[in-house]
């Protein structure tokens, strides 16, 4: 098994209801590479930073497990920043700010260690990024997941719809995948997007949860309700992440098991939301992880012997 991230390792600015962040760690790459590790030892990431990017924080990944060897920092250049702001319920965001920085003109290397990778994680990038990422490689990953956001839908609509042919799911938002295919019902809008090229689709709804699409199946999974939400910044990509390195670590791919990854994608993503940026999930214990998949097992609980 080996896993390989792709995605921003950054700067953001977050302002939600319950207060506002300088600049903190973000990066849609390291949330995926932080939520990953709990499930795989090792795993490669493929990004860049400027070298105002802290060392410490690079330390950090390499000490989960994380190859850096794909990471490029590039002297005298700036780290790319995002800052968002949250409408009051928290279930919508506006960007007040993104500068790409060394995002802009990214060419990613794949390291010849990099090449055998049987799983690749496409996050949130320049679709045309991605891209380069899949032909870089010389032999096709068993499984190519992949996310995106509406300022590439806006901005590089042609060049994601290549992307998508070349891959096996989607993770996306509900919003997304509206825009993405023209389609208010989510049903109506899956077909769409399957039919531009992904086999598999999550459809994730914040705190209303996730579906998981698949030829004419469809599995949901909710969110937990959880106590405090501070920060929803990541829980995608903290998503993406347990849910890929749950597939890595098991070596199954099949809709039975994907929909197990969603629940543990759910899980990861609940406790991201728990502390502004990276702070809920940098350190989590085994147990604690144990005891939230209980905790999704439990509210999905019923037994509907003698119902009727
Ligand atoms: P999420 O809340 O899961 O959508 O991810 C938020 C993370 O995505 C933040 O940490 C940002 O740094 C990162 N991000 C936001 N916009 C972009 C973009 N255009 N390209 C790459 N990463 C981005």
């Amino acid at each position: 098994m080996s896993l390989v991230t792709v995605g921003s390792v950054a700067f953001d600015a977050v302002e939600t209801p319950f207060g506002k962040t300088d600049k903190i760690i973000g990066g849609a790459g390291t949330y995926i590479a932080i939520s990953s590790s709990y499930f795989v030892d090792k795993q490669n990431i493929i990004s860049v930073v400027g070298d105002d990017f802290p060392q410490e924080m690079i330390d950090k990944l390499a000490d989960k497990g994380v190859n850096l060897e794909g990471l490029q920092i590039k002297k005298g250049e700036k780290s790319f920043f995002w800052s968002g702001k949250y409408s009051n319920d928290m279930n919508s965001r506006d960007t007040l700010v993104t500068e790409l920085n060394v995002l802009a003109d990214f060419d990613p290397i794949v390291p010849e260690s990099y090449q055998s990778c049987e799983y690749l994680m496409l996050g949130n990038l320049s679709p045309a990024v991605q891209l380069k990422v899949i032909e870089r490689l010389r032999k096709r990953p068993k499984l190519i997941a992949m996310d995106t956001m509406n300022f590439w839908m806006d901005i590089a609509m042609d060049e994601l719809k290549k992307t998508l042919k070349k891959i096996d799911v989607l993770i996306i938002n509900d919003d997304e995948a509206r825009q993405l295919s023209g389609e208010y019902s989510l049903v109506k809008a899956a077909k769409v997007i399957r039919e531009m090229g992904p086999r598999y689709l999550v459809i994730k709804k914040g705190e209303h949860g996730a579906l998981l699409f698949h030829d004419t199946h469809v599995f949901f999974a909710p969110a937990l309700p959880l106590t405090d939400v501070f920060d929803p910044t990541g829980a995608g990509d903290t998503f993406a992440g347990g849910f890929m390195g749950y597939i890595a670590s098991t070596e199954d791919s099949s809709f039975e098991n994907m929909k197990r990854a969603v629940i543990i994608g759910s899980a990861m993503a609940s406790f991201c939301v728990e502390k502004f940026g990276i702070e809920r999930i940098e350190n989590l214990s085994v147990e604690e992880i144990k005891d939230r998949i209980d905790e999704f097992v439990v509210l999905t609980d019923f037994d509907m012997t003698h119902a009727i």
